[in-house]
């Protein structure tokens, strides 16, 4: 818990926020500016800045109540025609809070919202150059 800290505010309910769901490792509750009604935010009780800080266990569960969110946006009465998770880790990659959350965001036709591809973005590249980049990823693999 860091009292700078605006999502373990929320968690120890020292900051107001709209809970959907709570249990031992993780809460959800809205994104207080949400991309489309029913923006959920899935956050770890334990504060930590970014994935890497997370224990494997609550990263794992916090993808499985983003999927039972997920399914449950499905299901309400708000519109959902389909449904985005990601984590945004690091500054560049868009992380503006920094106690580390799933985004569950439901998605409707035409709403506006995705990543957009940079300059010089190209859909193949050579198997030589994604093996290369393979043996990269799996060398620093535990
Ligand atoms: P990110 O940019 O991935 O770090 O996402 C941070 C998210 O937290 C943004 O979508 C904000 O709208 C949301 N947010 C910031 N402050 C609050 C708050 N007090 N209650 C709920 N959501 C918040
Ligand atoms: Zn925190």
């Amino acid at each position: 818990m860091t009292n700078r800290c605006i999502f373990c505010r929320i968690i120890a309910g020292q900051a107001e926020a709209s809970i959907v769901y709570r249990d031992e490792f993780v809460t959800a509750f809205m994104d207080i500016r949400p991309i489309n009604p029913g923006h959920l935010l899935v956050v770890p009780n334990r504060h930590a800045s970014n994935l890497g800080e997370v224990d494997d266990n609550v990263g794992g569960h916090m993808f499985v109540v983003g999927r039972k969110l997920a399914s449950a946006l499905r299901h309400s009465e708000l519109r959902c025609d389909g449904v985005n998770l990601f984590v945004a880790d690091g500054a560049v990659a868009g992380q503006t809070v920094f106690h580390s959350h799933l985004h569950v965001v439901p998605r409707r036709a035409g709403d506006g919202f995705g990543f957009h591809f940079p300059p010089g973005y190209t859909r193949g590249t050579s198997r030589a150059d994604l093996d290369a980049v393979a043996a990269k990823v799996r060398a620093v693999l535990d």
